[in-house]
């Protein structure tokens, strides 16, 4: 065997005096779902592992020619985007010169990126995404735009801002582990809450149960009569229907049943009023204290189905690709519907914020939760998100492939998560900057004054009643 030298697919086939194989070379393949086998590189034994330009090499930009900067001996680069509460501009205290550099930055991001640079050691500057995009891939010439194309075209060395990791932008620049989990999710304007109407009283409780009260109170008094024996003549029908109602209203009355019979439905009857007028009026205080919203909207599917809200959501992100993509026919058909009306996507999610407040209802906003939530709890606090998260995924720095910022940044972001420094930020940034009461931002707010309604209607009533009965 020694002896022998031929040819096969890996170059000559010849072995060493120990029996090894010698002169060989080996193509190294990497294989994706949505790319299939790529040739990525070769090894041999002299040679070790050669790359090859197998990544998708955007820009001209691929694995090869990129040149990562010295992380330590350089300023980095750090691009972002003016998202609220990621980075927003500060304004100067009164009589302190402009903010010049980095300062003139807060938010989220900004103090991530503070924390990153102490884990990591690199000092920063932050330069904001020129076209002010996220990033997306002209499928034409195979470029993308925004934060994506600066990391790409090595314009910056780190992205730290709300930028979601997916498996596209995964084959151009490498990400961290998500710093934030996050999900897609439906803003709305906040509908006119209802004012309690004179029949609000009767709320606690369906019309179904109203009618089977009115019903069991009717099958109790006659069934009363029935059984009491008349030589008393104290359970006339009257009386039966007068014992009953006194019953219902916790007050009782003058006559009680004395056979057994009429004391068993008697009895019967009191257990019963207990359960349900106990249930009435647990019920009527929530519903007299809680301010009640009848959402046009719960969930995609009453969006899509929905006859005037128009919804859309970000021209160049994640968003809009996730409908798109989507294998959910319902999110698919939302895809279609904002790719085809390019009149509802919105170039920042400010912009689409702003139609949401402005459209009366009629327009409905597709963005990610923490964004959301944010702006649910900010003032005017007229907006608020239904459905829940229509997906899950996750915000993370992203670096240029190759970069040596990588594993360190990854390592960082980790640590952070599991010192509760990133839980700490959260709370900072959408906790205590709420305003409109904690994380109130879709939930019900107390309307006390609503009380006088019912109280109001009520009375009315019985006043009715009074002056009926005396005429
Ligand atoms: N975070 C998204 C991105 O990375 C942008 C926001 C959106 O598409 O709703 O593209």
């Amino acid at each position: 065997m020694k002896q022998t030298v031929s040819q096969g697919l890996s170059g000559s086939l010849s072995f060493n005096e120990q029996g090894f194989r010698k002169d060989f070379n080996l193509g190294v393949y990497s294989m994706a779902l949505d790319l299939g086998l790529q040739k990525i590189g070769t090894w041999s034994p002299a040679t070790k592992f050669v790359s090859v330009h197998a990544r998708p090499a955007a820009q001209g930009h691929g694995l090869d020619d990129y040149e990562p900067r010295d992380v330590n001996s350089s300023m980095l680069t750090i691009t972002s985007i003016l998202t609220a509460p990621f980075l927003m501009r500060k304004a100067p205290k009164s009589g302190e010169p402009p903010l010049m550099g980095k300062n003139k930055y807060e938010g989220y991001s900004m103090d991530l990126a503070t924390e990153l640079a102490q884990e990591v050691g690199f000092d920063f500057d932050i330069q904001l995404v020129k076209d002010g995009n996220f990033g997306s891939r002209d499928p034409i010439n195979n470029t993308w735009n925004g934060i994506m194309g600066e990391l790409i075209s090595g314009e910056a060395d780190l992205a730290v801002a709300p930028l979601t990791i997916t498996a596209e932008r995964e084959r151009y620049v490498d990400f961290s582990k998500h710093f934030m989990d996050l999900g897609v999710t439906i803003m709305i304007k906040k509908p006119a809450s209802q004012r309690p109407g004179v029949f609000s009283f009767m709320e606690p409780l369906s019309v179904h149960v109203w009618i089977c009260i009115i019903i069991a109170y009717i099958t109790v008094s006659v069934g009363l009569f029935l059984v009491s024996p008349n030589y008393h003549n104290d359970f006339s029908i009257v009386n039966s229907f007068w014992f009953s109602m006194g019953a219902l209203m916790f007050q009782g009355s003058d006559n009680c049943p004395r056979s057994v019979s009429g004391r068993i439905i008697g009895g019967a009857w009191w257990f019963f009023v207990l359960i349900s007028i106990s249930s009435y009026t647990a019920n009527l205080a929530a519903f007299l204290t809680v301010e009640r919203m009848v959402t046009p909207i719960d969930s995609a599917d009453d969006l899509v189905n929905h006859p005037t809200i128009k919804y859309g959501a970000l021209k160049s992100g994640s968003t809009l690709q996730f409908f798109t993509h989507s294998e959910v026919p319902v999110y698919r058909q939302m895809g279609k519907y904002m790719k085809s009306h390019p009149e509802v996507l919105v170039e920042t999610n400010e912009e689409g914020i702003e139609r949401v407040l402005q459209s009366k209802g009629r327009y409905a906003f597709l963005a990610e939760s923490p964004l959301v939530d944010y702006r649910n709890n900010r003032l005017p606090c007229d907006t608020m998100s239904v459905g829940g998260n229509l997906n899950n995924k996750g915000f993370g720095i992203a670096t240029p492939r190759n970069s040596r910022l990588r594993d360190p940044v990854n390592v960082a972001v980790l640590k952070l998560k599991e010192e509760g420094t990133l839980y700490t930020l959260y709370q900072k940034w959408w906790v205590e900057k709420g305003q409109c009461g904690a994380m109130q931002g879709n939930k019900a707010r107390c309307r006390c004054h609503s009380v006088t309604w019912p109280v109001c209607s009520t009375f009315s009533l019985w006043v009715w009643c009074c002056l009926f009965f005396l005429a």
